[in-house]
C-alpha cells in the first residue's frame, strides 16, 4: 500500500460539495472540533448521529467552500470559531494544535498541526495548501511564497497524517505522470487511488513521508524533476512555479 495508510479513528471525514472534505476530530469524551465546514447539513447530521459535541471550528482560509457552514453550526452549537492569523498553539480538549502560517493559495492560508497524543500520530489539516499529490493554486501570492510555506509543513515528521481540503488526488497523480511518465511509485499510487475510488473510499489520509516521495510539487528541488523539465540550473521556486503553471494548463 503506497500510502502506508494508518487507520486513524480520531478523524471523521465528511465528503461535501462534490470534491471538498470536511473533518471532525475527536478531542475528548464525545467532543470534536471541525475543520473547514463548507456546508452545515452534513456536519450537523454527523454530530447528531454520533452524539458529538462540537466545541470549535478551525478555518484554513476564507474561501466560501471552506466556510459556508460556519454561521449555522455556530448558531446551533455555540462553538468557537478560530481562523488563526499568527503562529500559535491552540488547546482544544485534550489536543494541542499548532497553527502554521502557510500563505500561497491565499494570503490568510494556515495549516493546523495536531501534535501527537498518546497512541495517535500527529495530524495535519492543510486546507488548500497541500493536497495529496498536489498543492493549491496561487491565487494571492507568489510561487516563492507558496514554496516557502510548503517547506514548513514537509519538515513535520514523516508519519504525520495529511488531511487536505479537496479530493484532487487522481488528477494530481495523472499530472505527475506527464512530468515523469516512468515513475513507478507514482504509477503504483495512482492504481491504488483508482481502486479506492471504485470502492467509494475517501483518498485520505496520506502522510508527510509519502507526500515527500510522490508529490511532484514538493520535489521541485529534486534534480530528477529539474532535469525532466530541462531546468537543471533553475532555482527550486522557479521549478515549482513551472510545475504550477503546467498544472493550471492540465486542469
Ligand atoms: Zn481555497
Amino acid at each position: 500500500m503506497p500510502f502506508n495508510k494508518t487507520e486513524e479513528n480520531s478523524v471523521i471525514t465528511i465528503p461535501a460539495l462534490g470534491d471538498n472534505y470536511i473533518y471532525l476530530c475527536k478531542c475528548g469524551d464525545n467532543q470534536v472540533f471541525a475543520v473547514d465546514p463548507g456546508e452545515a447539513s452534513s456536519v450537523w447530521e454527523t454530530l447528531e448521529n454520533q452524539h458529538f459535541n462540537l466545541v470549535t471550528i478551525l478555518v484554513t482560509h476564507h474561501h466560501y467552500d471552506h466556510t459556508a457552514g460556519i454561521d449555522e453550526l455556530k448558531k446551533k452549537t455555540g462553538c468557537n470559531v478560530i481562523a488563526a492569523n499568527k503562529a500559535l498553539i491552540i488547546h482544544i480538549g485534550n489536543r494541542n494544535i499548532q497553527a502554521i502560517l502557510t500563505p500561497g493559495h491565499t494570503q490568510d492560508s494556515v495549516c493546523y498541526y495536531v501534535q501527537p497524543y498518546e497512541k495517535h500520530t500527529g495530524l495535519l489539516f492543510t486546507g488548500d495548501t497541500l493536497f495529496i499529490g498536489g498543492c493549491g493554486r496561487l491565487n494571492e501570492c507568489s510561487a516563492q511564497t507558496m514554496w516557502n510555506s510548503l517547506q514548513k509543513i514537509v519538515a513535520l515528521p514523516d508519519d504525520t497524517l495529511v488531511y487536505p481540503g479537496h479530493n484532487y488526488t487522481e488528477e494530481n497523480y495523472e499530472f505527475a505522470l506527464t512530468i515523469e511518465p516512468n515513475n513507478n511509485l507514482v504509477k503504483k499510487t495512482l492504481q491504488t487511488i483508482e481502486d479506492w475510488k471504485k470502492r467509494g473510499k475517501p483518498t485520505v489520509p496520506s502522510n508527510i513521508g509519502h507526500e515527500r516521495a510522490t508529490n511532484v510539487f514538493l520535489r521541485a528541488d529534486d534534480p530528477e524533476i529539474k532535469s525532466a523539465l530541462n531546468m537543471s540550473n533553475s532555482t527550486d521556486s522557479d521549478v515549482f512555479a513551472e510545475l504550477r503553471r503546467r498544472k493550471n494548463l492540465f486542469g
